[in-house]
């Protein structure tokens, strides 16, 4: 039977999810490290607050110097721990936080500029308001396996950058590549206390959300988001909540079939569907439906399963046992209500316990758990639709709203279909690859979450905003102020038509009628 990375007692025992080897064990933070990490981190905080944003770029070009250094290690760690293609480690892992670290270096000096803010109301023209965005203080990122490296790396570099310390606990699947960034900042210069990590399963996440930490930045299912929403609704923590996602792929009658059942074949697949923005359903246009599935098995059936750190594969294994059963699930209760695995459909046990053969599946409707559940593994359940309309429908058939893809060669019908689909973002003639650019904010809609991470959005979910408002007049009494009375009340009645009456000569009598409070000498 497979085994997977367990929490044996206080240990967690991480596990190579191709070979079942024990890659080492760490010890589980408890109720004393936890209060101890919250404590330590809020005492190093204001300091590095204080170091000013000059100093925090500086250490962070020093971790993408060090981590651009050790991208092969790094890339080998995570294939190792998390099962993944080496080469999709290099990209959609190593290349993704390097990238990250680019933007928060570019952008962070004037994201924390004070920002103006005009401002339209005649009776406080006198005003000069500034927005100062300040740290919370202390950050809380609890993140998921799947993407072990850039998901908490682009989270913590956002929240180091803005003047945060932050706290990691990061998934008991993959402790290791935890360990590696944290070599990675220490080294960079990130001082002792402003960046630690927790390790643990599920009742070390809840601690840290029950604990003292200013903001909380969750990655994973929606089940865990819930609970974790639940929680931190009793003492109104603010949450980012960036959870699960069931990506539909539209591909329209004017599409490339060649082009598109590439895509549908690598956005499905890559990381062996364990990707929160895979392609979790697609809907052909009956038109190009059975050229579009033919190119898809032929293409699906080239595909190399094995072992991540072999360079001639193209997909690894699942992360552990738990996840080849939901993921033969809903292949088979795909097959039970009529659907055909046209490619796979079944485990690999001869490759090792956490393989699943890259799957093809036609005959689909949405009373199946593959049409409206997330799978999160090797799955392409592929479906025709007759009309845009009601391509939409089904798009929209959905209670996740984290991605989508449109595929056509009139870029306009696109955006103009992109717009009526409920998802965070909406992506035409691509996949997946929205989360490489580190502008572009990453999140959903509907039961995919709350707020956003990566770009400016995500900066934003690092910082509290102040308005300061300074008086330009001083030395002023405020005409507003006290005393009042039937005079002034009128007088002000006047005013108010002045500024909003439809009738030009209403507007003249309120202003002659208001004048004379402009004069008007407050007596308190
Ligand atoms: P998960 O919800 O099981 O676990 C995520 C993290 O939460 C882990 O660190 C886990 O230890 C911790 N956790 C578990 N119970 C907890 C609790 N009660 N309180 C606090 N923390 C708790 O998810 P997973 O299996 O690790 O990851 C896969 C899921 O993550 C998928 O649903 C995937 O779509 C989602 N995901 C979303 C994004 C995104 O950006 N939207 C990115 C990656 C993964």
């Amino acid at each position: 039977m497979a085994t997977e990375s367990y929490v044996a007692s206080h240990r967690i025992v991480s596990l190579d999810p191709a070979t079942d080897e024990i890659l080492g064990e760490l010890e589980c933070a408890g109720e004393a490290e936890m209060l101890a990490a919250v404590e330590a981190a809020r005492a190093a905080q204001p300091a590095w607050a204080a170091a000013g944003v000059g100093e925090r770029i500086g250490t962070l070009r020093r971790f993408q110097e060090l981590l651009h250094a050790r991208k092969s290690q790094v890339a080998r760690l995570i294939s190792r721990e998390a099962g993944k293609p080496y080469v999709e480690a290099l990209l959609t892992e190593v290349l993704v936080a390097l990238d990250t670290a680019r933007f928060c270096i570019h952008a962070a000096r004037s994201f924390l500029q004070p920002e103006s803010v005009p401002h339209g109301n005649p009776v406080l023209k006198a005003k000069s308001g500034k927005l100062v965005r300040q740290p919370y203080g202390v950050i809380g990122i609890i993140s998921p396996w799947n993407y072990p490296f850039a998901t908490p790396a682009g989270e913590t570099l956002a929240a180091l950058v803005t003047g945060n310390a932050v706290l990691l606990k990061p998934s008991e699947f993959t402790p290791l590549v935890a360990l590696e960034l944290k070599s990675l900042l220490k080294q960079a210069g990130v001082p002792d206390g402003v960046f630690q990590v927790l390790f643990g399963d599920g009742g070390t996440g809840s601690q840290l959300v029950a604990s003292k930490i200013d903001k909380l930045i969750f990655t994973g299912s929606v089940s865990t988001g819930k609970r974790v929403a639940e929680m931190a609704a009793s003492r109104l923590l603010e949450v980012v909540l960036e959870l699960g996602g069931k990506d539909p792929m539209l591909v329209l009658d004017d599409a490339d079939v060649e082009v598109a059942s590439s895509a549908a074949v690598w956005g499905a697949f890559v990381n062996a569907g364990q990707a929160c923005l895979s392609v979790e359903r697609c809907y052909v246009h009956r038109t190009l439906y059975e050229a579009f599935v033919a190119k898809c098995v032929e293409k699906a059936s080239k595909l190399r399963v094995g072992n991540g750190l072999d360079p001639e594969i193209d997909v690894g294994p699942m992360i552990h046992h738990r996840q080849m059963s939901a993921v033969r699930a809903h292949v088979e209760d795909a097959v039970s209500r009529g659907a055909r695995a046209v490619v796979g459909g079944v485990a690999l046990p001869k490759l090792g316990a956490n393989f699943f053969a890259p799957t093809i599946l036609t005959d689909v409707d949405h009373s199946m758990r593959v049409m409206r559940e997330e799978t999160f593994g090797p799955v392409l359940p592929i479906m025709p639709f007759d009309s845009d309309e009601e391509a939409v429908r089904l798009a929209n058939d959905s209670e996740f709203g984290l991605a989508a893809s449109i595929w056509t060669r009139n870029r306009a019908r696109g955006r103009a279909l992109a717009n009526r689909i409920q998802a965070g973002t909406v992506m035409i003639n691509d996949v997946v690859s929205c989360f490489g650019m580190s502008e572009a904010p990453h999140g959903g809609v509907k039961e995919s979450g709350i707020g956003r991470t990566h770009g400016w959005l995500g900066l934003e979910e690092m910082v509290r905003v102040k308005l300061v408002d300074a008086d330009l007049l001083p030395g002023w009494r405020k005409v507003w102020w006290y005393r009042y009375g039937g005079k002034f009340a009128r007088q002000m009645e006047g005013f108010l038509d002045f500024l909003f009456a439809r009738s030009f000569w209403t507007r003249l009598r309120g202003g002659l009628r208001a004048s004379p409070a402009g004069f008007r000498r407050t007596r308190l």
